[in-house]
């Protein structure tokens, strides 16, 4: 694992904080069992940052945004999505103390280059959707806008997953798209391959928020996991939970499939956090990379 260092500014108490995860990992083992091996705070990611004793956790914001926060080893860690048009940089948490001074927090977000990805879809409708395709598509739009916006009170957010789906990465998370040499949005979840048919299982305990059949995305299920953290599933060929579902880890909620914008049967597993579509692999325990 690589050291990385963020800075973080309090601005009340007013002194400079400097730390590398390699410290923190010296002095705190529980560390890497509960939070994502690589959190480098970059467009994408995600940014851990160790919060003053004095703040009042329910009034932190990021862009106006509630933000998570999780204890480990006696200490408060907000735990920030960070979206894909993140501009490096220094970036802030806005907050209040718990008597009601305003604080800021300051964090560095770092650059990462993502790479293009050129795909031909057959189906032309997918790609330049008819007129007629148009109302369904902005419904839908606002329809996961939504479910992703979720904000649910919960203490014990589970933020280590376990994988939905075994199976190769088809297609990794940030990739720049094109579709019919289109540029498209980018590529805002994880695209495991796996066969027609193949589990979906949670990663993680939540609910159920939402399900539909969506032009793009297809038979597609939305799993709040509490304070921001929802994650979506696509492509599926069944769906086996409905709005209000309680899920535990494992529990299976569908199967792979290739229904809505596909090239082949795959799961699309994306990760929102603070309504920020992040890289699901900074959930996942870090494994040893398989030759595909
Ligand atoms: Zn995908």
């Amino acid at each position: 694992m690589k050291a990385m260092h963020y800075l973080t500014t309090y601005l009340r108490p007013r002194f400079t904080f400097h730390f590398s995860l390699l410290t923190l990992l010296l002095l705190s083992p529980a560390w890497c069992a509960a939070l994502p091996p690589d959190n480098t705070p970059v467009p994408g990611g995600i940014a851990i940052i160790r919060l003053p004793d004095d703040v009042a956790p329910a009034t932190l914001r990021y862009r106006d945004r509630k933000v998570l926060v999780t204890q480990q080893d006696g200490e408060q860690l907000a735990v920030v999505g960070l979206s894909l048009g993140t501009k490096p940089g220094r970036h802030h948490l806005a907050g209040k103390t718990t008597q009601g001074e305003s604080l800021s927090i300051a964090f560095n977000v770092e650059d990462k280059a993502y790479e293009e990805q050129h795909i031909t879809i057959t189906d032309k409708r997918k790609v330049n959707p008819e007129k007629r395709d148009m109302e369904r598509i902005t419904r839908e739009t606002k329809q996961i806008k939504t479910a992703l916006q979720q904000w649910s009170m919960q203490d014990d957010v589970v933020i280590d997953f376990q994988k939905p789906v075994e199976g190769p990465t088809s297609s990794p998370f940030g990739l720049k798209r094109f579709f019919n040499e289109q540029p498209r949005n980018p590529h805002s979840g994880l695209d495991i391959a796996a066969p027609e048919g193949t589990p979906i299982r949670a990663p993680a305990p939540g609910t159920v928020i939402e399900t539909g059949d969506f032009f793009f995305n297809g038979n597609t299920v939305l799993i709040d996991h509490g304070q921001g953290l929802v994650t979506m599933y696509c492509h599926m060929s069944a769906i086996d939970v409905e709005p209000g579902t309680r899920v535990a880890t494992g529990d299976v909620i569908g199967k792979v499939g290739m229904t809505g914008r596909v090239t082949g049967p795959h799961l699309h597993w994306g990760v929102s956090l603070n309504d920020a579509r992040v890289d699901p692999l900074l959930f996942l325990p870090a494994e040893i990379p398989a030759t595909e």
